[in-house]
């Protein structure tokens, strides 16, 4: 080493990265030539960005390329680019530091177990590390475009690195592997280009590499590109190979899952684009990292930059692609994307193409499709679903434009059976007679289910939705109908349940049989309660509490203010099962217990619908005493 080499150490989540990359991935150890070409062809992007404004940053190296040199004597694969380059301080920051945000908190809570799978850890940009997979001596000789000096970064991956002043004739980045001794294969021709065409032939740069032709006298070397060097997107959709997709996806995502589906578009007319867009098999760990899109906008082949927010809604951010223009100027920035109308003619097709694949994927239905080399019966669209059913909620709620074709391809839970419901589904299925879509908000699948709110419904044939995400019930009064029929919640309101005039008549008589005793009750429970009135959504509970129909429900206040926010609390309904044992009793009682019993009845339609009582402790005593007494 050079004497003015400095030592530097790992950012301790690096050497943990390091550690499973080797220990993990040594099966897969091919990848690394994927990583690093995928890493210069970004370097080439981001060159060819600055180059639009920067004039004479090109200089005379003007032809882009990515270059495998292989140097038998010294034992050495070297990939070279003639891209952006890196300073010293980005060679420290870059390759001694993991960048991606709650990388080091998810690192923390993986278990021993987790950390041995390279879909988790592949998701921290294990990219660059990767080389150690093959090299034990990694050095890196990086030249800034635009600046005059070289650096040398050089890593035997144990704990740190070193960085010292280097020599290199133009900008761009060398990354010299020192083979390992039973990685020497990559020395030779063959097994570079089996590698570099079946990972990396969607690379849009040349892939150049000296080899070696005819034998004897005539043998010579000569330089070859190893790779079709065209934009997978502009190539004929026929023409690009499921297996070109994949890898694709895998370089721009850093996802090591398999994509579920993807689709490849191109837009004629006044707005010309042609895009990929992929939808990823898993949820990523950063999915609540609203900030990021995972589509790159480019304009007439050119990257103009990663991560654009601004053709993507917020909803779709798990959807992975490309999206190129040939309308936007070459000098497009983000404050010009936010103004400019094709803008949003780009982000409303990238909103229609992904959700034309949506549909096409829940119109597929089961299918027997090949995973991970194995035959099996998959429904893609419920894996969606199951992954990123919570992003199409938040479509319905904030996307007043898709609301309609996203309201289709919303699942729930319901009371016909554990499957998930569709609602074109749900209203085929209604009896003559229900006139609402009904669904009941709880926290569990189960509390749901048992819902006393939800029994009058049952009876009458009718199924319920069971809505247990906190979003579910602002969604629906989003929607407000779905084909015409009015969303309804078994916990408000009314329920507008068909009757003939003599059930009419027999309702009616028992309000009026009952007045006396929900005016008492009225009056012990005004602490709690709005008003107390006889019900027709019981048939076996004896009372239970609702909201006003065009009022927020007792749950979505309470999440409001676990969210932070002030909510005053609203009183409820207390509404009575004329026909239950329990009320008739209380119409008669008469020996100073009144209060009591109508506190009780009060916190039990609590804990019947999974909320607690307001004093737990209050409600326990009085069932103490009832069942002393019992
Ligand atoms: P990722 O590619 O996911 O960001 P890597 O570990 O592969 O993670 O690389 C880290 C960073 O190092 C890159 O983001 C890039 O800024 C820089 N880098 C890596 N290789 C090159 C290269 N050939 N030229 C310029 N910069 C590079």
């Amino acid at each position: 080493m050079s004497t003015t080499a400095e030592k530097h150490v790992f950012q301790a989540e690096v050497n943990e990265v390091l550690a499973l990359v080797v220990n993990s991935l040594y099966s897969h150890r091919e990848v690394f030539l994927r990583e690093l070409i995928s890493n210069a062809a970004d370097a080439l992007d981001q060159l060819n960005f600055r180059g639009l404004t920067e004039h004479g940053l090109l200089g005379a190296d003007t032809e882009l390329r990515i270059e495998l040199i292989r140097d038998e004597s010294a034992g050495t694969l070297t990939i070279r680019d003639n891209g952006v380059g890196m300073t010293r301080d980005e060679l420290i920051g870059n390759l001694g530091t993991i960048a991606r945000s709650g990388s080091k908190k998810l690192m923390q809570s993986l278990s021993a177990e987790q950390k041995k799978d390279i879909t988790l850890i592949g998701q921290f940009g294990v990219g660059f590390y990767s080389a150690f997979l093959v090299a034990d001596t990694v050095t890196v000789v990086s030249r800034k475009a635009g600046s005059d000096s070289a650096w040398s970064w050089t890593s035997q991956a144990k704990g740190g690195f070193e960085v010292a002043p280097a020599e290199r004739a133009g900008r761009g980045t060398d990354v010299v592997l020192h083979l390992k001794d039973d990685a020497k294969e990559y020395l030779s021709e063959w097994p570079v280009r089996e590698v570099v065409g079946k990972y990396s032939d969607y690379v849009r740069w040349p892939i150049r590499m000296e080899v070696e032709r005819g034998g004897g006298d005539e043998k010579k070397s000569e330089w070859t590109t190893l790779n079709q060097a065209r934009a997978l997107w502009t190539r004929p959709k026929a023409e690009v190979t499921d297996e070109q997709h994949r890898e694709f996806y895998k370089a721009l995502s850093h996802d090591w899952n398999e994509p579920l589906a993807w689709t490849h578009f191109k837009v004629e007319g006044a707005h010309e684009l042609s895009g990929l867009l992929y939808v990823p098999g898993k949820a990523p760990f950063d999915v609540v990292d609203r900030r990021k899109s995972g589509v790159k906008l480019f304009v007439k082949r050119v990257f103009i930059m990663d991560d654009a927010q601004e053709i993507v809604p917020e909803w779709l951010r798990v959807v992975k692609g490309v999206v190129d223009s040939e309308d936007l100027p070459l000098n497009v920035s983000r404050e010009i994307l936010q103004q400019d109308a094709t803008t949003r003619f780009i982000k409303k097709q990238v909103v229609g193409k992904t959700l034309t694949l949506l549909e096409e994927l829940a119109a597929e239905g089961e299918t027997e499709r090949e995973v991970d080399g194995e035959k099996k019966r998959v429904d893609r669209f419920l894996q969606f679903w199951g992954e990123f059913g919570r992003m199409l909620k938040e479509g319905v709620y904030h996307d007043v434009d898709a609301r309609e074709r996203l309201s289709k391809l919303l699942r729930f839970r319901s009371t016909k059976d554990d499957g998930l419901h569709g609602l074109q589904a749900y209203v085929a299925r209604m009896p003559s007679g229900q006139k609402a879509i009904y669904y009941t908000a709880a926290d569990s699948l189960a509390t749901a289910k048992a819902s006393p709110h939800i029994e009058a419904l049952q009876k009458h044939g009718y199924e319920v939705l069971l809505m247990t995400d906190a979003i579910d019930e602002w969604i629906v009064e989003a929607l407000r109908k779905f084909d015409d029929k009015p969303f309804t919640s078994a916990q408000k309101g009314a329920l507008d349940l068909p009757e003939s005039d003599a059930e009419k008549q027999q309702k009616e008589a028992k309000q009026k049989e009952l007045a006396p005793l929900t005016e008492r009750m009225q009056k012990v429970l005004e602490a709690q309660v709005k008003s107390v009135r006889v019900t027709d959504r019981l048939t076996d509970s004896p009372a239970c509490l609702v909201d006003e129909e065009h009022g927020m429900s007792a749950r979505q206040e309470r999440v409001l203010r676990e969210a932070g926010h002030e909510v005053p609390t609203h009183k409820r309904i207390l509404e009575l099962n004329a026909d239950h044992a329990v009320v008739k009793k209380l119409q008669n009682l008469d020996d100073g217990t009144f209060a009591e019993w109508a506190a009780l009845l009060h916190d039990q339609a609590l804990v019947a619908e999974g909320s607690l009582p307001a004093d737990p402790a209050a409600f326990a005593r009085r069932l103490t005493t009832l069942m002393t007494r019992a």
